[in-house]
């Protein structure tokens, strides 16, 4: 079944065109990574599902509504940013269950999902904390469980782990693996980082200058890789 369906999608920026009619269909269930070299439209077009970005052409449909025009505390999706943005003032508690406030979610079970989600990310003993107060790799946890307690169908992440080190990159990789076996939520990835695509992807997406490379499972790219600027990002020798 399709989750999130681009057709034809395009965006410009006054008169720079930068997305050129892109059409995917996403499965529900799926875990699809977007990559491509910086400037390629990677996070506009995560932007444009998500509803921070207005869509300049084409269709965008999630659960088989259009949503070209909804707001997007309307799309059943949460997104997890790079720089985590953490409110600074707010313990990761209140972090937490500041968005399901907002939707007018009742207080048992804002506390039920926090507690859920603080469970499986681990972050149990750091609810009291600001976000100042926490590790790199922590905060990221505290990110992703504000995405989890709103039980989103899918889950939209914009090179998540770019601003870790090498070996918590590798742990927090590991961390959003299981996340996925355990929620089965839709999940759009945009990373640079090629053993996340190839480890965490179902499909990957390659993009070039607003437009679809190759789309296929990870294998089928390393293998037979449409062109040379495919072979170059999925680091087969060719
Ligand atoms: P990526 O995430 O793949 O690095 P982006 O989606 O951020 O790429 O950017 C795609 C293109 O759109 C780039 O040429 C970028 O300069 C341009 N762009 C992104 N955001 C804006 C904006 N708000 N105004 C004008 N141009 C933008
Ligand atoms: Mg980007």
């Amino acid at each position: 079944m399709t989750a999130i369906s681009l057709r034809e999608i395009r965006k410009s920026y006054g008169s720079l065109q930068v997305i050129h009619g892109i059409d995917i269909n996403i499965e529900s269930g799926e875990f699809l990574v977007l990559v491509g070299p910086s400037g390629c439209g990677k996070s506009t077009l995560l932007r444009m599902i998500a509803g921070l970005e207005e869509i300049s052409g084409g269709r965008l449909e999630i659960g088989g509504q259009l949503v070209n025009a909804l707001p997007p505390s309307q799309r059943d999706i949460a997104m997890v940013f790079q720089d985590y943005a953490l409110y600074p003032h707010m313990s990761v508690l209140e972090n937490m269950a500041f968005g399901l406030k907002m939707r007018g979610t009742d207080e048992v079970t804002i506390q039920a999902r926090v507690a859920q989600a603080a469970e499986i990310l681990q972050i149990q003993q750091f609810l009291d904390r600001r976000p100042a107060q926490l590790s790199g790799g922590q905060r990221q946890r505290v990110a992703m469980g504000r995405a989890i307690v709103r039980e989103p169908s899918a889950f939209l992440f914009d090179e998540p782990l770019s601003n870790l080190d090498a070996a918590l990159r590798v742990e927090m990789r590991l961390e959003i693996a299981k996340l996925h076996n355990r929620m089965k939520a839709t999940t759009v990835y945009v990373t640079h980082d090629q053993v996340e695509a190839m480890t965490l992807a179902d499909r990957i997406v390659v993009l070039n200058a607003g437009r679809v490379e190759q789309i296929g499972p990870p294998l089928e790219l390393y293998r037979r890789p449409a062109s040379l600027f495919v072979a170059r990002f999925i680091g087969s020798p060719t």
